[in-house]
């Protein structure tokens, strides 16, 4: 299959399902429902095999080009049937799993991500350690066969509804910095393990804190070595900056598309309307470039800290265009559109903080791309 016969393909797949594929909730406080339509729309794609393409046989895929997972996402949200960020964490943990888990439990995990059955969380940042990642407390101490885990994670997305956690623990002493620290894949389920949602400003229990009380995890469980973790941060943060930026950078494609067809003649300035195209098409093209690099075998790295800032960059200046815009309606609406329109604003503030902040992103580009010397 290229790629030319996949899109004409699923998009005649997506015409012909679109009424079982479109969700029937929208209220963006209900992340339950979001949550359980994702699941749908991944069962239904992974069974008739468009979710499959792009993936590796051996954990359920059937090969091919990512541009395959690029232009599926790229559909989805792009046609307002999955919301890109409950959809994101696929794209950011599936590769880390096949990447660095053991064979076996790649194999047997990666499809019920694949197909919808499960969800994922991302256990990275703690109350004390966001930019400085390689801080973290969170310690896991070896007994026999089992790591016991302590300490507390916060910002954990989706946790309230995952299955399982890519989780980063202290296994070394904090002088081993870097070093000391493993990534462990750990079941939601165990005891020990206390998740707490934490209400966003945009009105969606949309991330959570989750506590560790000597919660035990089988040493196969490691992703990689003991001491690899950072490893794994490194590999997997690109991931999170390449194909989920794609998919959402669709999205707000597709957003603005609305917006210049529903406000009132005259209510947008044409200047800023411009400057929200450029700041958009900047990402898109600079998105485009590493989906080919990423579909032609290329190792992923610190220039994906580029795309993260233009997304970020892109996505403010549309919502802020949406609260010129449409400002009574979104400050003072109580229609679905305008509570859309007003939680998608608020939600925009968090795009340049998510994967990663726009400081330490142009901290990275300055660092490790331009060689304007070291962080003080
Ligand atoms: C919607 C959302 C979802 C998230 N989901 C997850 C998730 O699933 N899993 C997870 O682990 N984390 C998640 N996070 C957390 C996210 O990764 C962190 O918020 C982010 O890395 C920033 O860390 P922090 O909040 O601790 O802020 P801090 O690191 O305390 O930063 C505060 C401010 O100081 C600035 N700053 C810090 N250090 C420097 C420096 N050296 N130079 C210049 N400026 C600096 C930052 O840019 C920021 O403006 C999520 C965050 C959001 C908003």
């Amino acid at each position: 299959m290229d790629l030319d016969e996949f899109r004409s393909g699923l998009d005649a797949w997506l015409d012909e399902h679109h009424d079982e594929l479109v969700a029937t909730s929208h209220d963006p406080g209900d992340l339950a429902a979001d949550m359980a339509h994702l699941s749908k729309v991944k069962r239904m794609t992974f069974d008739a095999g468009w979710m499959r393409w792009g993936w590796p046989e051996r954990v359920g895929g059937l090969g091919g080009s990512t541009l395959f997972r690029a232009y599926l996402g790229e559909a989805l949200t792009g046609r307002g049937l999955v919301e890109p960020g409950v959809y994101s964490m696929t794209e950011v943990l599936a590769p880390t799993m096949i990447d660095h888990a053991h064979p076996d439990v790649a194999a047997e995990m990666v499809p019920k991500l694949l197909r919808g059955e499960e969800t994922w969380c991302q256990g990275f940042s703690e109350p004390d350690t966001g930019s400085n990642l390689g801080a973290l407390a969170c310690r896991a101490v070896r007994d026999g066969d089992v790591w016991r885990v302590t300490g507390q994670k916060v910002w954990t997305s989706l946790a309230q509804h995952s299955q399982r956690c890519v989780l980063l623990v202290r296994t070394g002493t904090t002088e081993d910095a870097h070093r000391g620290i493993t990534a462990l894949f750990v079941d939601m389920d165990s005891p020990g393990i206390v998740v707490r949602p934490i209400v966003t400003m945009h009105g969606r229990e949309e991330f959570c804190e989750v506590f560790f009380d000597d919660v035990v995890v089988p040493v196969e469980r490691m992703l990689g070595p003991e001491g690899n973790g950072w490893t794994v941060a490194m590999e997997l943060l690109p991931f999170e900056r390449s194909t989920a930026l794609w998919h959402r950078g669709a999205y707000l494609h597709e957003r603005l598309d609305t917006l210049l067809a529903t406000a009132e003649p005259g209510a947008l300035s044409a200047s800023e309307v411009g400057a929200a195209w450029a700041k958009l098409f900047a990402f898109r093209a600079r998105s485009r470039m590493t989906q080919h690099r990423m579909a032609s075998g290329d190792k992923l790295g610190p220039e994906t800290s580029v795309d993260k800032i233009l997304l970020g960059t892109a996505e403010q200046t549309i919502f802020d265009l949406v609260a010129d815009g449409l400002a009574e309606d979104v400050v003072l609406g109580d229609d679905a559109e305008s509570v859309r329109w007003r939680s998608e604003f608020l939600y925009s503030r968090a795009a340049t903080i998510y994967g990663g902040s726009s400081e330490i992103q142009r901290n990275i580009v300055a660092r490790r791309l331009l060689d304007l010397g070291a962080d003080r």
